[in-house]
């Protein structure tokens, strides 16, 4: 269905937790620890289907780290269940990966996005309080073999902390067949984020002139491409290139809530409705209806992290 301003919405992004097993520097600072109240996979399944008869066609599964739930596969399979439901993907840190790569691929899985701000090990452990550089690389390896595809890397680089590393993080996308996406910071009041840290898109480009653009517009992601690469180079400029006109999407967070833009702190209650379907689609709607226009970061800074949000 089209909300308020005439945007297509047909790409939920479901939270199932808020926990994460990592604690990276920009992320919100709220505890990684706490559980908060999460949704039974049944509710999940649900709710999904509640959204797909609203138009919702692709369903991205996030978080706080989707990967802490151990029935998580069993969320995956509830949404796969989802007839209208075209593709399902996951967003994860990679660290449990190689442990669950192939089950969520046998429940239904198409593609999944690695988050990997560096390639160093010392860099990775000081941006994300954690010693799993490895684990992620292998979790990277293990997707690909059961054939998650596409595999896409998202990079967050910050000035002097993580973007001496950004011709490494390139590198994958020499080597390797994945797309590796460099995403600008997003300030978020409780990640308490320095503006000045901001490496843009362009600065990218300055520093890599051998990437050339492929004309290429995927969801949020303009593309490019080299000589000699295996995947592309993408750019996700929200700061830099506002994309909110073309924005798709919409959220359910792990306690159920319905957040319709990333950028705005509102958020609209729904579990009251799961007993209900004719309602809980109705009040879909109307939710819908009242997305934002968009995000102004440059005016406005939204209290809550992605560890919140769900990035
Ligand atoms: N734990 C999963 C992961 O690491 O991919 C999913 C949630 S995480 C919040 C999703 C994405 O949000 C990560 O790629 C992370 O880099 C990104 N992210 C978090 N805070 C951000 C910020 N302030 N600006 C830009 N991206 C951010």
């Amino acid at each position: 269905m089209k909300d308020g301003f005439g945007r297509e919405i047909d790409y939920l992004r479901v939270s199932v937790t808020q926990r994460c097993n990592l604690n990276c520097v920009y992320c919100g600072k709220t505890d990684c620890e706490k559980k908060g109240s999460e949704l039974s996979p049944g509710a999940i399944g649900k709710l999904v289907g509640a959204f797909a008869k609203c138009g919702i066609k692709k369903v991205r599964v996030t978080g706080g780290e989707p990967l802490v739930r151990n029935d998580v596969c069993e969320i995956v399979e509830r949404i796969r269940g989802v007839d209208a439901i075209g593709t399902v993907a996951l967003t994860t840190n990679g660290v449990y990966l190689e442990k669950y790569a192939a089950d969520l691929k046998t429940a239904g899985l198409d593609s999944v996005n690695i988050s990997l701000d560096s390639t160093d090990g010392s860099t990775y452990r000081h941006l994300t309080g954690a010693d799993v550089l490895e684990r992620v690389m292998a979790g990277i390896e293990k997707a690909q073999s059961v054939g998650l595809s596409p595999l896409k890397v998202n990079a967050v680089l910050m000035k002097g902390v993580n973007s001496d590393g950004a011709g490494e993080l390139v590198d994958l996308a020499r080597k390797k067949d994945i797309d590796v996406r460099f995403i600008e910071l997003m300030p978020f009041s409780d990640s308490g984020i320095d503006k000045s840290l901001i490496v843009t898109g362009a600065d990218i480009l300055a520093q890599f002139p051998f990437l050339k653009p492929t004309g290429q517009f995927e969801g949020t992601a303009e593309y490019y491409a080299a000589d000699g690469f295996r995947g592309r180079v993408g750019l996700i400029n929200p700061i830099t290139k506002k994309f909110c006109s073309a924005c798709n999407r919409i959220r359910l967070l792990s306690d159920g809530r319905v957040k319709p833009c990333l950028g705005h702190d509102v958020t609209y209650g729904l579990t009251q409705y799961l007993n209900d379907e004719d309602r809980l689609e109705e009040e879909i709607r109307k939710i819908i209806l009242k997305k934002p226009a968009g995000h102004s970061f440059d005016t406005q800074t939204p209290s809550y992290g992605l560890n919140r949000t769900g990035g």
